[in-house]
């Protein structure tokens, strides 16, 4: 009962985006003047950002309960070679007791300059994950993109092996592998396509872990209507929609994805975003339990899993030794501390988000209390069991 009363402004919600984008009699509608307060400003679907009247305990959390591993950050994409906010955000990492972060951002091949960007400011709380530039400045012809080029896959495979010796401690694949990049007849790359076996391999060999960003939230797949969960978000970036015949399906991708995992047991792999099933944690955990090979990481995901307490709460307990702690950041520290109150506490109804409007959907989360043996493991003992290069960097920053 007191859960409805809690969702109200929601519903609330709900009905208005149904009678404006529905009702076909809107202008009758507006005809006939409301007998509210006429002074109060005029509310339209874009302005309404309801603020809760809800009175809860609110848990003020400035830093994590333990000394973090965040395993998922872009210190390139996010600080684009600003140097002072680079320098910003170590004050925030130690502030937040955020020990090490993961950047993503290096490139195979070059990865020296991401390298150097982080060695330059000092940075030792800062390590990388490489990602292949699978068009090599080979501009928008497909044919020319290096992915398309002979040998590909071999130099790969050497700049893998190359790229650990200067420190990269695991390969990354962003969503574009599977949604957008093309072969040379300008079909698209099949992720699960045999020629990149001997990556999926190397990394193996070379005990890499491969993060992997598949596909997207079940919404960037649906028509851009009024019945679609992130209506108002993809209104405002419909290029983020994957609906339509241009696209494969989802599940599609995710499929692959999974018989890659199958086909390379040995091979550590870690699930961006919750593998991208964060709206069905039932799934998730069948995936989890059929491939140990498979981790997963939830940035940029407390929104989904945190509208969902109870089933989350049950997930991570019963998967506690297969969930790494993931960011997605740099980020503000009220964005950081919402990620310590839904996993550390029983706060009901709290944004996810310093954003307005809130940039993964309009609802709010709860806590979900995790028990300190749960914690560590995610906060950092599960990160340095698949990445043991970070155990005595981490004894020396986590303490
Ligand atoms: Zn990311």
């Amino acid at each position: 009962m007191s859960f409805l009363i809690r969702c109200r402004p929601f519903r609330v919600f709900g009905l208005l985006t149904l009678l404006l984008l529905t009702t076909p009699a809107n202008a009758a509608y507006a005809q006939s003047p409301p007998t509210q307060d006429t002074t109060a400003k005029p509310a339209t679907l874009s302005s309404f950002d309801p603020t809760p009247s809800l009175v809860v305990p609110f848990t003020k959390l400035t830093q994590a309960k333990y000394p973090v591993i965040d395993i998922h950050s872009h210190f390139g994409i996010r600080l684009k070679g600003n140097r002072e906010t680079f320098q910003t955000y170590l004050t925030q990492m130690s502030d937040n007791q955020i020990a090490i972060s993961i950047s993503l951002d290096a490139v195979l091949g070059s990865e020296e300059d991401h390298l150097d960007f982080i060695h330059d400011n000092g940075a030792n709380a800062v390590v990388a994950f490489a990602h292949i530039d699978f068009k090599g400045g080979g501009g928008e012809d497909p044919a020319n993109w290096a992915c398309n080029q002979p040998g590909f896959v071999r130099t790969c495979v050497e700049q893998l092996r190359a790229a650990k010796t200067k420190g990269i401690l695991g390969l990354k694949f962003f969503k574009s592998f599977g949604l957008t990049y093309k072969d040379k007849t300008g079909s698209l790359i099949k992720i699960d396509d045999r020629k990149f076996d001997p990556i999926w391999e190397a990394c193996g060999k070379l005990g890499l872990p491969v993060i992997m960003h598949v596909a997207d939230p079940i919404a960037f797949f649906k028509p851009i209507d009024g019945n679609n969960e992130r209506w108002e978000e993809l209104s405002r970036h419909p290029d983020w929609s994957f609906y339509g015949d241009a696209f494969p399906d989802r599940q599609e991708l995710l499929s692959a994805r999974n018989r890659i995992l199958e086909r390379h047991p040995e091979t550590i792999f870690i699930g961006a975003h919750c593998a991208n099933s964060s709206e069905d944690l039932k799934q998730l955990g069948g995936w989890l339990q059929k491939y140990p090979n498979l981790m997963i990481g939830f940035a940029s995901r407390i929104n989904e899993l945190g509208r969902q307490p109870y089933t989350a709460r049950k997930f991570f307990i019963q998967y506690q030794d297969r969930i790494l702690f993931a960011t997605d950041g740099p980020w503000p520290n009220l964005r950081l501390s919402y990620y310590w109150r839904f996993l550390e506490t029983y706060d009901e109804y709290f944004p996810y988000s310093e954003k307005s409007p809130p940039p993964q959907g309009m609802w709010r989360i709860y806590g979900i209390g995790l028990p300190d043996d749960v914690l560590k493991k995610i906060y950092f003992e599960n990160a340095l069991r698949i990445l043991p290069a970070l155990k005595p960097l981490y004894k020396t920053l986590g303490h």
